[in-house]
């Protein structure tokens, strides 16, 4: 299953789905050596759940990112977007709340905007 977030852009709105490599969460999180990931994603990239996730992002209108490529990101808005999954307080930090939330797709209530 492959672990993916969803984003919104604080300064346009924009949203993108970030995938998120387990090899990549375990370096993150610190939680597991990095290598005890790689079988899954390769598992997860050879049975087309990448692909899958991308496409429906894509068919959401979302912009795809794969964070093991890109954890931050510039919008075309010009506000700079972290993907970083241990900056985000709203992430549980625990490895047993982690591997409970791989099911798709979480969505992340868009910050109302201080004005
Ligand atoms: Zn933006």
């Amino acid at each position: 299953m492959a672990l993916v977030f969803t984003f919104s852009c604080g300064g346009c709105g924009r949203t993108y789905s970030v995938y998120y490599p387990k090899a990549l969460m375990y370096e993150l999180s610190g939680s597991a050596p990095r290598e005890m990931g790689l079988k899954e994603d390769e598992e997860d990239r050879r049975s087309g759940a990448v692909d899958a996730v991308r496409t429906r992002a894509e068919a959401a209108s979302r912009i795809f990112v794969d964070a093991s490529q890109e954890l931050e990101r510039v919008c075309v808005c010009g506000k700079r977007l972290d993907f970083n999954i241990m900056h985000h307080p709203r992430v549980p930090q625990s490895k047993q709340l982690l591997l409970r939330r791989q099911t798709g797709l979480i969505p992340f209530p868009t910050v109302p905007k201080k004005s």
